[in-house]
């Protein structure tokens, strides 16, 4: 079957789920996982063009939709959003842990507010980076507030404000209603 049969012109855009593939008959032999380098190569040289075509805050944007995009389809299909709020975040940090984006850890944080700080160690984008004096992590801004406006069903934002890049050892993010 053609994958353009999967293709909807009326959603808002053109991700589906299946479109990450069959990866245990695919990789029958390599499996799923790779090196982070491999990762960051793609996710750097992605960034460098963006940042060619659309200049630095366009790229940033681009990378924190697009993190929101899987943010909300990771939440759809990898979590159970029937949890309750600290149950639900229990879920995350395992989750993390075990497809290794990353350590985190809830500061504080207000279910009902919607307001907090949330900690990413090691995280997969950044942790070991050159300094650069810049937080970096715009995908992740996306995919965290993706994951939590899904499970909230409320607009959340995550906004980095320390990073492995901008000389710290951990990102932060404050979260808040947008
Ligand atoms: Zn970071």
């Amino acid at each position: 079957m053609l994958m353009d049969s999967v293709f909807d012109e009326n959603k808002a855009y053109n991700f589906d789920w299946s479109y990450l593939g069959d990866i245990r008959t695919g990789r029958e032999n390599l499996g799923p996982q790779m090196p982070v380098s491999v990762y960051r190569l793609f996710e750097y040289t992605l960034r460098a063009v963006l940042q060619k075509n659309y200049k630095k805050e366009g790229c940033a944007d681009i990378l924190r939709e697009a993190g929101r995009l899987a943010g909300r389809e990771f939440c759809t299909h990898l979590l159970d959003s029937t949890l309750p709020p600290d149950q639900f975040i229990a879920q995350l940090s395992r989750v993390f842990i075990d497809m290794k984006i990353g350590v985190i850890r809830i500061e504080s944080f207000d279910e009902k507010q919607l307001k907090g700080y949330m900690t990413l160690g090691e995280d997969l984008d950044c942790s070991g980076l050159p300094v650069t004096g810049e937080t970096v992590c715009n995908y992740d801004e996306g995919f965290l507030s993706g994951i939590l406006s899904c499970y909230f069903k409320k607009a959340v934002t995550a906004v980095e404000i320390d990073c492995w890049a901008k000389g710290d050892r951990i990102c932060r993010f404050d979260i808040h209603r947008e």
